[in-house]
């Protein structure tokens, strides 16, 4: 039996991770969840799995989420704040720890259980691209492992030989024969749409994602490609694969999650339905394999597979985040805050959809010298650059 905390219980991952949990009551316990201020969810969730733990980041909603659980006589103990979370993901009996909390919040309790040596599912892509080096050092310090939950990234992770799969984080992989890692992306909902238009882009346009049910923040980020940005320099630190070996290729249909192509000529690729919970369920077993509730895939109603190169003018965030990868961690930390900023002021109407890339760009910009190594100075700066990212966002509203 492994004991599993789930970082960011209520949200699209955390919900899939119980689903797939749900179906495996033999070999997995749910030890603790966790959310930012969703009571109801997280109640419902505690009535279903019964964790020994639970927290929230909201202390408001911690009470609540207390005297909900008390009146059904669940014991249920439930901590709040950060410290509350961190405690959960380096919580002793833990073995499994999905860290699928949004955004740079999940970086100190994702961090926290690196430092424990467990087994870390990482769908928090932004803890990685924040601190690059230092989390796969940590990695490396504290023997955790580390399985990719990001579809791209897991199915990557999938095509590499077994023994590489062991230590990604100092593997070299020309040495192994691979040539590259082939990056897929559905090109998001505006991949046909009217250049001339995205300034009146919705964010109920945005949101609105043709493949993949997600959280609001990583479908904004998928409309305008930050996302593949974000996983390619995800895919830089998992891999230990320099940034002229990963292409981006759009695939519309989200059938191959991604490829990795040897010298060769060979290209190995992972295939599935466009559904979290096949790599979610990869990560919980590994090395071995488990049944997840998602339905096989069909190849004779498949439709047509298609590739094209991603246009820098539809896509120019993608492009923002490759030049960042280039240019190292003090400029990544930076457009990863700024990026945060400008999604939330475009989710709350305050900033137009192409101002997403003004954002992004001119923080990219200002900080694209700085360097951070340390955890204050990588937290330094990301204060400072979301700072920025606000100011830019009154001088271009
Ligand atoms: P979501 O918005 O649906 O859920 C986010 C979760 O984080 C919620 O449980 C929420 O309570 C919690 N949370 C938010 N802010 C918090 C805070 N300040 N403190 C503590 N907890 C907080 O997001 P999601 O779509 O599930 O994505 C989660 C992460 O997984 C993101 O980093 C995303 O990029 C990554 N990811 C998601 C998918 C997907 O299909 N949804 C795929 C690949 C990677
Ligand atoms: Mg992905």
């Amino acid at each position: 039996m492994r004991h599993v905390v789930i970082l960011g219980a209520t949200g699209s991952i955390g919900v899939s991770t119980l689903s797939v949990l749900a179906e495996h009551p033999d070999k997995f316990s749910v030890l603790a969840l966790t959310a930012n201020n969703n009571v109801e969810l997280l109640y419902q969730q505690c009535l279903m799995v019964r964790p020994a733990f639970a927290a929230m980041q909201d202390a408001i909603a911690a009470k609540q989420l207390a005297q909900r659980l008390q009146a059904a006589g669940i014991n249920t103990e439930v901590l709040s704040g950060a410290e509350g979370l961190i405690a959960l993901a380096s919580h002793p009996q833990a073995d499994i720890v999905m860290a699928a909390i949004v955004g740079a919040a999940g970086l100190l309790p994702t961090l926290a259980a690196v430092e424990q040596g467990k087994t870390v599912l990482l769908a928090n892509k932004e803890a990685l691209v924040m601190t690059g080096e230092l989390f796969m050092q940590k990695v490396a310090t504290h023997g955790a492992r580390l399985l990719p939950i990001d579809s791209e990234h897991n199915a990557i992770f999938q095509c590499l030989p077994a023994h590489l799969q062991q230590q990604c984080y100092k593997a070299d992989l020309s040495a192994q024969g691979i040539a590259r890692l082939l990056l897929t992306g559905s090109g998001g909902p505006f991949l046909q749409r009217p250049l001339d238009s995205f300034k009146q882009i919705s964010v109920a346009e945005a949101v609105a994602h043709p493949n993949w049910n997600m959280g609001q923040k990583i479908s904004v980020d998928s409309a305008t490609m930050m996302n593949k940005g974000l996983e390619f320099i995800e895919a830089r630190w998992l891999f230990n694969c320099p940034a002229a070996a990963i292409q981006v290729v759009i695939h519309p249909q989200s059938i191959i999650h991604s490829m990795v192509q040897y010298t060769d000529g060979s290209v190995l690729a992972q295939l599935g339905q466009p559904d979290m919970r096949t790599p979610i369920a990869h990560a919980l077993a590994y090395p071995e394999r488990i049944s997840s509730p998602v339905a096989a895939l069909d190849f004779f109603n498949l439709p047509a597979f298609s590739f094209s190169a991603p246009e820098p003018e539809r896509y120019p965030n993608l492009y923002l985040a490759i030049a960042a990868c280039s240019a190292g961690q003090g400029a990544t930390t930076a457009l990863n805050a700024a990026n945060e900023v400008a999604v939330a002021a475009f989710l709350a109407q305050q900033l137009s959809f192409t101002g997403i890339h003004r954002v992004n760009e001119s923080c990219l910009n200002r900080f694209l010298g700085y360097h951070a190594q340390s955890l204050d100075d990588i937290l330094a700066l990301d204060a400072e650059a979301r700072a920025f990212a606000k100011q830019q966002l009154r001088v271009l509203s």
